[in-house]
Formats: C-alpha cells, structure tokens, sequence
C-alpha cells in the first residue's frame, strides 16, 4: 500500500473508531436491575408448560436481546432471582433503595426492571409510591420462559429498554411494559394465568404502546407517584402486616378474627361487589376496628369502583373504601400508610390521591 492511501486508510479506521467511541457515549445508560420471574425462567425443552422462574442471569439476559446495545448502554445488575410469588417486602425495599441510588448519578437515564409477572403489580405500584425520581422507571417480565419456543421475554426487554431511553417516559410514575403496551402501576392487573397478554388497565386505559423501541404516549396517570409521593422508605427496614381477606357467599367472619390475633394491623376486604361482605364479617371487621385495625374495602371484582356509605356506613363503622385500588393494592397503600399515625379522614384521602 502506497503511504498516502495508508494515511487515508488509518485516518478513516481513526475516524471509524472515533465515531463508535461517540456513538457509544452518546447513547443513554440504562441499568437493569434483575428480580427472577418467568422472563428469567428456563424449562427442559421449549415446548413444555412446567418450567423453572428465576433461573438465567442477568447478563445471559440481555445476551439474549440482539440489538438491544444500539438502544443504550447497559447495564445489568442481579438484586434477587426469584418468581414473584416469592417477592417480598425485604426485596423490594432493596430494590426501592437501589432505584433512588441509581436515580440520583448523572450517569444513568433510565432505569428497567425485570420481575415475574404474578405480583408484577404490586411491585410495580409500591416502587410508584417509594422511587423518588423523574426519570423512567420501567418494569417488565414475560409469560414465557427464555427457552419456550416463541418466548416473549426478548422482545418485551428490548421495548422496556426503548421506554426506558424515550424522555416522555420521564414524569409518568412506575410504567409496565409487556406484549407491546406500556401500562401505569396504579391501573394495571393481571388477567390471565398464561396468555401473553395479561396485563390489562381495564379502569383508565393504557398509557401507551411500544413496538420495537418506538414508543407512543396516550395518556399521563392522574394519580400522585414518584417525586410527589409523601412516601419515603429511605430508613425503613421492615413494614407492618396487612392481611388481605377474601369475601365469599356466607363466608365465615373467623378469618377477620384470626387475623387481628396474628398481629395484623391493616385489614384489606376484597370484598363480593362494591367491597360487600355479610352481616357477621361486617360485625368482626367493625370489632377490629375498635382494636385499632384498619380495615379498607375493596372487591374482588375485576373492575369499578368501592365507593364510601354505599351499602355499608363507612362513616358509622369507621371503614375505608378503596377507591379504585383492587384489593392487592390497596394492601400496598395501607402498608405505607401506616408507617404513621393517620385519621380515618387522612387515610381515606390517601385512596383518592395515590
Ligand atoms: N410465577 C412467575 C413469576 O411471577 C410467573 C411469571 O413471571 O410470569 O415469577
């Protein structure tokens, strides 16, 4: 090779490599912080239905999603490996405080989490109450192990990842990203055991949808979260217990009972209808009340509203009605409401704001 094309050769590889070197910080950071579930999961074969949540690494995660370094830089951390059904408070006040770290470096713009789908929204709407920053915060999990033929995990990380870059991602509390819909904490819940597309918002609606790392934005959660949320965990190392009770047809009122004797000190009803339950539950739950429980109504059905002095008299019995939370999170509100001394009044207005 003559000199002066060796020149041009090693100025172009120079300029090749200067260009990735800007190419690679000019992209954002986002961490993922792994917590298990099926989108960690690993079964034998890729056509069996029984499969192990929470077996494969973080990095053999994102090893597993082509492309997905041309969206941000990654980074992976490991905070536990477990299917959510195993998730617990323990965890997610580790995870809640790593979150805030995070949050707080110049270096890191978004923030994705991976997490079993199960509890998912419980998760997701404790980290909408706890995480203090704008930035996105983003869940996601998957219905199909890694191995399973057709999984969805990949995909389903490569979009989290693509919400966790987008900057009208910031400001929107705790999102969800799962099958190519982005959900807020406060409305989305979980619909079926196995179809992929489990989690619906069935009350306010989606806040948007995320096809290949492009994303559209419809609507911004009304509800308080993140930065103004008054909740703030940065000491908290344990949180008392909330039992959630389910109400049935002539259900018996030993199980309200038997939980304000285990030390509960919150009860959440998921309640028949608008957050009902028969004459002698009603009857124990307003005894518990009179110990100092805190008892909320919420339903077991999948959709509406619990109402306060509908067909119970809240006023009289000193209940709370849950709003619009369903039972699972109503649980996650009253637990982090009673880190402090509230009136009735005050807790009430909790469910209205958060
Ligand atoms: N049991 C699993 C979990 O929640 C289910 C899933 O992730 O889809 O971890």
């Amino acid at each position: 090779m003559r000199a002066c094309t060796r020149a041009v050769v090693v100025a172009g590889l120079i300029g090749l490599a200067t260009g990735a070197a800007e190419a690679q910080t000019a992209r954002p950071n986002v961490t993922i912080l792994a917590t298990g579930g099926t989108i960690a999961g690993a079964a034998a074969t890729g056509t069996q239905s029984g499969y192990t949540s929470g077996a494969v690494g973080i990095d053999a995660m994102i090893a597993g999603v082509p492309g997905i370094t041309k969206l941000a830089n990654i980074k992976g951390e490991q905070i536990a490996n477990v299917g959510s059904q195993d998730m617990s408070f323990d965890i997610l006040l580790k995870l809640a405080k790593r979150i805030n770290e995070l949050a707080r470096s110049s270096d890191v713009d978004g923030i994705v989490i991976t997490h079993g789908t199960d509890t998912m929204e419980e998760s997701a709407y404790f980290l909408n109450l706890t995480v203090k920053t704008d930035k996105p915060v983003v869940m996601v999990g998957s219905m199909r192990p890694s191995t399973a033929v057709s999984a969805d995990g990949p995909l389903n990380l490569y979009n989290a990842v693509g919400v966790a870059v987008d900057p009208r991602a910031k400001g929107r509390g705790v999102l969800v990203v799962m099958n190519d819909v982005i959900h807020a904490a406060h409305s989305l819940t979980k619909t079926s055991t196995t179809d992929v597309q489990t989690f619906m918002s069935p009350l306010r609606g989606v806040v948007g949808v995320a096809s290949y790392g492009k994303n559209d934005f419809y609507n911004t959660p009304p509800w308080k979260h993140t930065t103004d949320s008054e909740f703030d965990i940065s000491t908290v190392t344990q949180l008392p217990r909330v039992d959630i009770i389910f109400a049935d047809l002539d259900m018996s009122p030993d199980l309200i009972n038997a939980s304000v004797a285990g030390g509960a000190k919150g009860i959440v009803i998921a309640g028949v209808g608008n957050g009902n339950m028969n004459k002698a539950s009603v009857e124990a739950a307003a005894a518990a009340v009179k110990k100092g429980v805190v008892v909320v109504r919420a339903s077991r059905v999948a959709t509406g509203l619990v109402g306060r002095n509908v067909e119970v008299n809240d006023d009289e019995l000193g209940f709370i009605a849950s709003d619009e939370l369903n039972p699972q999170k109503a649980r996650i509100l009253l637990t982090l409401a009673l880190l402090q001394k509230r009136t009735p009044q005050q807790l009430q207005a909790l469910f209205a704001t958060y």
